[in-house]
Parts: C-alpha cells; structure tokens; sequence
C-alpha cells in the first residue's frame, strides 16, 4: 500500500510539510496518493544511518549480499499487480512495458547475485614478498577492490523501475557492498514506495543493518542537493537530463571531499546511414527507423535522433520511406505534461534553425499528453554551422542530415559531442572501405552497432552503456551490467599483512576459490 512516506533504515517517515502529487498522463489526472518531502533532518538521519551500517556492510561475504539482492527480487515480484497498475498511473505506458521492465529489474538484481556469490569480480592481484631480493626486500603486496561508502541514487523518469529505486545504480551499489540512499524521482514516488518496501522487507530478513538502504520522497532540487553536499555521501548515481545531471557534478567536485558522480545523460546517438545500405532496402530500413524513433514515445536515451546520410538518391528514399512509415503509427503518450512540455520546445527551438524543412510534420493530438512526432532535414553544412541542431529532443523526433561529401560526413561526426552510441548502415563489404568513418564515430561514442537499431541496451557483461561526455561524467564506466560494480568500488592494497587477517579474497589458501592474479598468473589456486 502506497503511504506516500519516505523509508529511512526501513522506517516510514514524513515528518515535513511540503506535499506533491504524482500525475497520471492518460488519465490527465492526479494520482490519489499524497507524498510527503523529505525534511533536512530526514536527509541527514538517513545519511547518518548509512554511514553505520556501512562498518558491517562493507565486510559482509558476498553469499550473504546475494541472499539481500535475490530477496529484494523476490519482493519486487510479489508486489503483484500493484506494482505494474501503479508504474502504468505514473508513466503512462503500457503494462507489458511494465512487466518487461520489472524483468529486466529483477534479472539485474539476480546478475549481481550472480556476480558476488562467485566472487572474482573483486579482482584479486597478489605479489608474494621475496625478503631475500637484494639490493632490498621484496614486499607482499595483495590488492582488491573495496566499496566506496553510501551512496545516492536519482532515478531516471524514463525507468521507473530498471534505472530508479532498485534499478541497476542500487543493485550493483548494494552488491559492492554499498548503502544506497535513494532520491525517488518525484514523477513516479508511488513505483519507488512499493519498490522501497519490498526492498524494506528484505533488508529485514537478511538480517543486515536497516541503515543500508533509505529512500527519500521529493518534488524538487533541495533533497538531492542536500545528499549529494553531505559529508557521509561517497559517491553518487544519476540518470536523467543534462542540465541535472552537470549540477550534481559540480556539487560534488565543489566539495571539500570531492566525490564521483556517474550521471547517464543525453545523447542523440548518430546513425550513419551510407547509400550501400540504403540502395538495398530504403523502406526497410525507414520502416525500422520509424518503430525506433517511435519506441516507448521516443523516451529512451539510446533514441536515434541523428540520421546522417550522403546527399544521393538512396538518402531521398530512405527520407521519403520515413515519411510513409510514420504515418502508419499512433501517436502515444508521454511520461508526464513536464516531458511533453520540453518535447515541444525541443521541436519548437529545431524547427526554428535556419535551413530545416520537415520530413514529418506534427499532427494535431487529441489526448493531452500525447505526443506529435516530429521528423526533420538539414544540409550538412547548416548542421555544421549550427549547435542548437545537435541537441537532445526527447521524445519521438530526429533529424536528417544530407551531407555534400563523405569528408564532410566525417567532419561532422569529429564535430559532434560525446555519445552513447553511434550507428552504421551499410553493406559488408562497404564497412571494410569506411575505416575513417569507423574511427571517427569510434572516437565520440561508447558502442557502435552495425547494421541495427540504437534502442535496445542488452543487460550483459559486454554491453558498455556510457560514453565521452555529456553522454556520461565518465567513460571508463557502464551504467549496464555487472561492471557497472566498479563504478562504486576502490582499489585497495595490503602490504606485508598477516595471512590471517586479510579478506578472504586474499589470504594464501583462497578459501573462496575465485580466480586471482598471483604472480602474474591468473589462477584459482592457493599459494
Ligand atoms: P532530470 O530533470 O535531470 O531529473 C532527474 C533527477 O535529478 C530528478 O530526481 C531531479 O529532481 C534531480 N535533479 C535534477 N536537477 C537537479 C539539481 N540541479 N540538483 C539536484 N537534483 C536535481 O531528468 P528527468 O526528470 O528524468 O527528465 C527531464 C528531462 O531529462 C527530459 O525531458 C529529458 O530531456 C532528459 N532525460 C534524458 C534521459 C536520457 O537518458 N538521455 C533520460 C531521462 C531524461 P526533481 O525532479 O525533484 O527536481
């Protein structure tokens, strides 16, 4: 039952004044339910809570954190219909996305699982000492990776539940080893307050300190500043806009303790669609365009809101082929009237720029907070000139660019900010001549798909979900999958420590029987 409280240390709290409501865009109505805003007593007792529960926690075994991480998936599942009933009243889409997500959910939490229960992922190295070397001793140095601390987790509008409450930041921070503190996303309180208590009652039967986890309602910017200034924060997860996603990271560095932030943020994913792609199967490839652009409203960071092309035939089929395919499709409806809102200056401001003609023209839209596609074109070299046209417009829109050259083509890729994804449509044979094109997108982007669709982020080891900024704060990192872990851990070295006293990990007779470097051999032996 939604109560509209936050939960610290597994108690429900609302000890504030301020209220806010969550908003149902089919019905174009509030939601029921009144949430209550986290007090700056709130944020701090539940910091406070973290910050001890972490002297446990972080020495747990990865057993006993996989038995929590199982446990919470088993609590999300037995929240039944209420979960999806209320995810679709806070969202507006549809229940089978819903049920999708709660999948993809519960399969990230049961990887973590996975992931801990085997153990390797703390990435053991051990130099045994050598005392007799000469001219000095050789230490014994033994190095894995420790967790950071609490951390603070904003969730994404867009995932109220694979990248939200207990989404892929939480799951992986708590098998680090990690107390989260979740800043729930005001658009979808209710989703997070189900997915709180579940989380709730396993913590409880796993028998940890209730401070691992807390979750905090709030309907504006003063919570989230407040958690990510606090001194017993050491890290923190956001997926979300750029503009929020920049200001938690200059907080952060603002500190007197400088801590990272792994913001997830915007990104028009460029999709380089070269004639010998085109020449075979224009329609085919507008028809796959369409449903692309037009997945889950075109709310998805992985939209493809770049299509770049050579100015030929082929490119003025494709367009026309896109034009066709988006008359045959529903419009749909948004997340919330904020996000359609920004839709619709985001449209407004492109079609403003000099040089664009559509492609596909909004439609008049009935339904309140259903949203008008909207498809547009630019000569390269307009695109060039022009930063306004490489921003984000979330929501079901993209942008054509006919380039004059492929030297142009590059330039404007070279150009471009950093990306999560970036796209190449051609024959085989046509890829192996494109090495330019290859190693300039390479350079902007965190994965290159041939022959495909951006939307669709598999959950596996091998899926990096990041990219150069403004797509990511970091690079190095994936938000998705299970080594998104080592955004929340650090490396940590023992020198010359009695066998006794080390992790696990790291004593000579690897009692957990995981996989280690040990002088510069991987081996699941003991020493
Ligand atoms: P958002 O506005 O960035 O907000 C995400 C979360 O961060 C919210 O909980 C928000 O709190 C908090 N927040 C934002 N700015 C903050 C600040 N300066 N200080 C402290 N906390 C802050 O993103 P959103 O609500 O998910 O969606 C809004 C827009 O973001 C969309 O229209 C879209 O343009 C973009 N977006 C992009 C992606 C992507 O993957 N590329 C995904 C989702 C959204 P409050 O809401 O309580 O203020």
């Amino acid at each position: 039952m939604i109560t509209g409280k936050s939960y610290i240390a597994n108690q429900p709290t609302a000890e504030g004044t301020k209220t806010f409501k969550t908003f149902d865009p089919q019905k174009n109505v509030d939601n029921p339910w009144t949430f209550t805003e986290a007090t700056e007593a709130e944020v701090d007792a539940a910091v406070q809570a973290a910050t001890r529960a972490f002297e446990s926690f972080r020495s747990s075994s990865g057993k006993e954190r996989a038995e929590l991480l199982n446990a919470i998936a088993d609590q999300i599942m037995n929240l039944g219909d209420e979960l999806i009933e209320t995810y679709c009243a806070e969202s507006g889409l549809p229940a089978g996305r819903a049920q999708g997500e709660r999948g993809r959910t519960v399969f990230q939490l049961r990887s973590f699982a996975d992931l801990v229960v085997e153990g390797s992922w703390v990435e053991a190295n051990i130099d045994t000492g050598d005392p007799s070397r000469t001219p000095a001793p050789k230490p014994d140095l033994r190095k894995m990776n420790i967790p950071l601390g609490p951390v603070a987790v904003f969730g994404a509008s867009n995932f109220p539940l694979a990248y939200s409450t207990a989404g892929g930041d939480t799951a992986a921070a708590l098998a680090a080893g990690c107390p989260v503190i979740v800043k729930s996303h005001p658009m979808h309180a209710g989703t997070g307050e189900l997915v709180a208590q579940a989380i709730s009652t396993a913590v409880k039967q796993s028998g940890f300190d209730p401070g691992i986890f807390s979750n905090l309602n709030s309907s504006g910017i003063e919570v989230g500043t407040q958690l990510v200034s606090h001194p017993g924060i050491k890290a923190v997860g956001f997926t979300g806009s750029i503009k929020g996603g920049r200001a938690l990271f200059d907080l952060a560095a603002g500190r007197e303790e400088p801590i990272p932030v792994f913001a997830e943020m915007g990104s028009i994913n460029p999709v380089v669609a070269l004639p010998s792609a085109l020449e075979e199967d224009a329609a085919g490839w507008a028809q796959k365009y369409a449903g692309s652009i037009n997945l889950g409203t075109g709310q998805f960071c992985t939209n493809p809101g770049l299509i770049l092309g050579l100015d030929s035939d082929a490119f003025k089929s494709f367009e026309h082929h896109l034009q066709q395919a988006f008359e045959e499709l529903a419009p749909q409806c948004m997340l919330h009237p904020k996000i359609k809102q920004a839709f619709d200056q985001g449209k407004s401001s492109a079609k403003e720029q000099a040089g664009t003609a559509t492609v596909v023209a909004e439609t008049a839209v009935t339904e309140p907070n259903y949203a008008s596609p909207m498809v547009l074109k630019v000569s390269g070299a307009e695109f060039l000139k022009n930063d306004q046209l490489h921003r984000e417009v979330f929501g079901p829109y993209s942008l054509l660019v006919s380039c004059s050259s492929k030297e142009e083509l590059i330039s404007i890729i070279k150009n471009l900010e950093g990306q999560l994804t970036g796209t190449i449509l051609a024959s085989a044979a046509d890829l192996s001549m494109q090495h330019d094109v290859v190693e300039a997108l390479q350079n902007r982007v965190g994965r290159l798909i041939f022959n495909g669709v951006p939307t669709g982020v598999e959950v596996c080891p091998s899926m990096l979900h990041g990219g150069p900024y403004p797509a990511s704060t970091d690079s190095r990192f994936s938000a998705v999958g299970i080594h998104s872990i080592k955004r929340w851990v650090r490396p940590f070295s023992f020198q010359d420590w009695p066998n006794k006293q080390l992790p696990l990990a790291l004593q000579n007779e690897n009692p957990l029987g995981i996989r280690r470097l040990v002088n510069n051999k991987w081996t699941h032996e003991a020493i």
